[in-house]
């Protein structure tokens, strides 16, 4: 048998008004989505642990088998498997984002969604002067690079940036064991960043500067079993989303980077498609994840999220459905990482509809993907809808 995930990142929600009190899964047209649960069944998986925020890094972690409660350590050391830094057992990673602060206020967590050719000669600059034996700055992509400290305490409580776009800043710096050097980072990269040749560009150019760095959702080395140990399998990750690509590689899958694959509406759909039928055809397992609906629920765009989800049944679920022509035992799951409801513009943690069709899935009585259809459906903990979906039936 061979298996796919397609994993749809925030598409479930809640009844919006607009749409007549339907949810955006239910306004859209998904015959592909409804398809798979004719095909074979719907039903609720809890993909946040109680207790865990309902982030994408848990939520992914859990989709794919690992319990996050046990596992989970921080968005920086995922992303640093992402990016192929290798963590020591005493380090630290801390995603360290290139953030504009302005009339106290934290004016954009991203500094304009700032590029990597502004970004990196900025963090190379910072680790120049700040780097030392026990702290080291590592460029990443866009405003998300890394702060690696050496023999960090642990339980500093840090708030991530996009949680306060538009507040003051000030009440969220890191608090706790070590804050001190956390504080001391920022002070001293500020003047760095200010005399930074790319800056004065971005703000010669009209762009937004990044004043400041904002290390947060800190974490030590985090080691998997991979799904090789766990359960024999071969596989890849699809994903625009470095978060999602550290996962698959700390799970033992190849990352199979897709060229314009933006993490947005209209993305390379065909290319990640095509991604996956050489992985399908030559490995066991695909996770094949998909960025539009989170980013359009983020936005509170509920026309963008309908379109998203659009997008997502037709370009990916469709032409994952026709490519059981060439591979006839091909196990098929579709489902959201986590709820991203427009009405609130941020994730939730609450249980979320899957969809899954293939060998050894006896089809139930629902017709749709919707999360109305999956109410009914008793909620299944994510590690265990692995399992089943590797080992089990419907
Ligand atoms: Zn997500």
């Amino acid at each position: 048998m061979k298996y796919v995930f397609l994993v749809g990142d925030g598409m479930a929600d809640y009844p919006v008004g607009e749409l007549g009190g339907r949810t955006p899964l239910e306004a859209a047209a998904t015959p592909n989505m409804d398809s798979i649960v004719r095909l074979g069944r719907i039903g609720r998986v809890l993909t946040v642990p109680a207790g865990l925020p309902p982030g994408s890094d848990v939520a992914n972690l859990s989709l794919l088998g690992y319990d996050a409660a046990a596992n989970f350590e921080g968005r920086g050391p995922i992303e640093a498997a992402s990016i192929g830094v290798e963590l020591d057992a005493a380090d630290t990673a801390f995603r360290c984002n290139v953030v504009t602060l302005r009339d106290g206020l934290m004016d954009d967590y991203s500094a304009g969604h700032i590029g990597s050719e502004d970004s990196r000669p900025m963090i190379t600059e910072i680790q120049a002067a700040l780097g030392t034996k026990t702290v080291k700055f590592v460029p990443g992509i866009s405003y998300r690079h890394l702060t690696i400290i050496r023999d960090f305490p642990r339980g500093l409580a840090c708030t991530p940036p996009h949680d306060i776009s538009g507040q003051p800043w000030e009440p969220h710096l890191p608090k706790g064991p070590g804050q001190e050097i956390i504080l001391d980072l920022m002070e001293r990269a500020r003047p760095i960043l200010a005399r930074s040749e790319s800056n004065k560009r971005r703000i010669a150019a009209g762009k937004k500067p990044a004043t400041d760095i904002w290390p947060w959702g800190q974490g030590r080395a985090m080691k998997l079993l991979t799904l090789q140990d766990r359960y024999g399998l071969t596989g890849s990750v699809i994903s625009a989303v470095d978060l999602v690509r550290g996962l698959g590689v700390l799970a033992g899958l190849k990352v199979r980077l897709v060229p314009g694959a933006t993490g947005y509406l209209g993305t390379n759909y065909a290319g990640k498609v095509a991604a996956a039928r050489e992985a399908l055809l030559n490995e066991d397992f695909v996770y094949l994840h998909v960025e539009a609906p989170d980013e359009t629920g983020h936005e509170g765009d509920v026309h963008k999220k309908i379109q998203a989800i659009e997008e997502f049944d037709k370009h990916i679920v469709g032409e994952i459905l026709a490519l059981r022509a060439e591979i006839p035992d091909l196990r098929i799951l579709v489902v959201p990482d986590h709820e991203t409801p427009v009405s609130t513009k941020t994730h939730a943690g609450g249980p979320v509809p899957y969809a899954v069709c293939g060998p050894h899935v006896v089809p139930g009585a629902a017709a749709a993907y919707t999360e109305k259809e999956a109410a009914w459906a008793p909620v299944e903990p994510a590690v265990d809808l692995f399992e089943r979906f590797i080992r089990g039936s419907w």
